[in-house]
């Protein structure tokens, strides 16, 4: 269960409304059962029901653990959302299920989609999280201009995916393991050659995913998964 305002100095809490009706009315459980609570940022709450209302299940906290993630890489993935948003929000449940830490949205010259709903985008990483038993939730962005995104992102490694650079110039090459990390995805139609040149005066790197022209979605699902084998987690 997934509740993020629970606090490591609570002895109770109350589950939110649709995780209540999902205990005690779809999982069917009871007083006295225990259940597992994070709060989507390393914490780990054991905890015990004491009132099995399906509106209001009501908790009392018995042991709290913290999972530190300070000392790992981070794997941030900003890219221009699909016009068919469904092929986005597919991109995000299987990003957070192989491990992201942040996704942004970005409005580049060829965008085909203008508007993200951010909240949307947000239960959808919370159900990845609870299907994957991860401990964080990754940070969800809302959608920015190209520029103002590319000049204000921090990373130790930064990386603009782009369809006709060497293929030698793999992401997996060219990145160092352990580091945090930000890869550009484009639209459809791509980043135009400005945009490249943008980025690479920022500090992006120009890198290829592969020899195929992969869809935007399956780009940033290549991208996530290729950082994830070079992180320890
Ligand atoms: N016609 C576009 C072009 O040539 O750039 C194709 C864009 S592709 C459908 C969408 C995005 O996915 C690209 O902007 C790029 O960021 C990424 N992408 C797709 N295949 C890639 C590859 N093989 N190497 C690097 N990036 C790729």
């Amino acid at each position: 269960f997934f509740h993020p305002e629970v606090q490591p100095d609570h002895t109770t809490c109350t589950l939110p409304a649709e995780d209540s009706k999902h205990a005690v009315k779809v999982l069917r459980m009871q007083t006295g059962d225990v259940l597992q609570l994070r709060d989507g940022k390393g914490g780990v709450y054991d905890c015990q029901i004491k009132e099995a209302n399906p509106k209001k299940c009501v908790l009392a906290i018995d042991r709290y653990e913290y999972f530190d993630r300070t000392s790992e890489g981070r794997i941030h993935i900003a890219m221009a959302p699909t016009k068919n948003m469904d092929r986005t929000e597919f991109f995000v449940e299987k990003a957070v299920e192989i491990g992201v830490d942040a996704i942004s949205f970005m409005l580049t010259h060829h965008s085909e989609r203008k508007v993200v709903k951010t909240d949307r985008v947000q239960r959808i990483a919370v159900s990845g999280m609870k299907q994957s038993r991860k401990l964080h939730l990754p940070n969800i962005g809302e959608l920015t201009p190209f520029e103002e995104f590319v000049s204000n992102v921090e990373a130790d490694e930064k990386f603009i995916a782009y369809v006709p650079e060497n293929p030698d110039h793999h992401l997996f090459k060219v990145a160092s393991p352990n580091k945090n990390y930000c890869v550009l995805i484009g639209p459809e139609g791509g980043f135009t050659e400005e945009e490249v040149a943008f980025a690479k005066q920022h500090g992006f790197k120009a890198v290829s995913l592969g020899k195929s022209r992969l869809r935007a979605e399956t780009a940033a699902l290549a991208a996530c998964h290729t950082l994830n084998l070079l992180q320890i987690r």
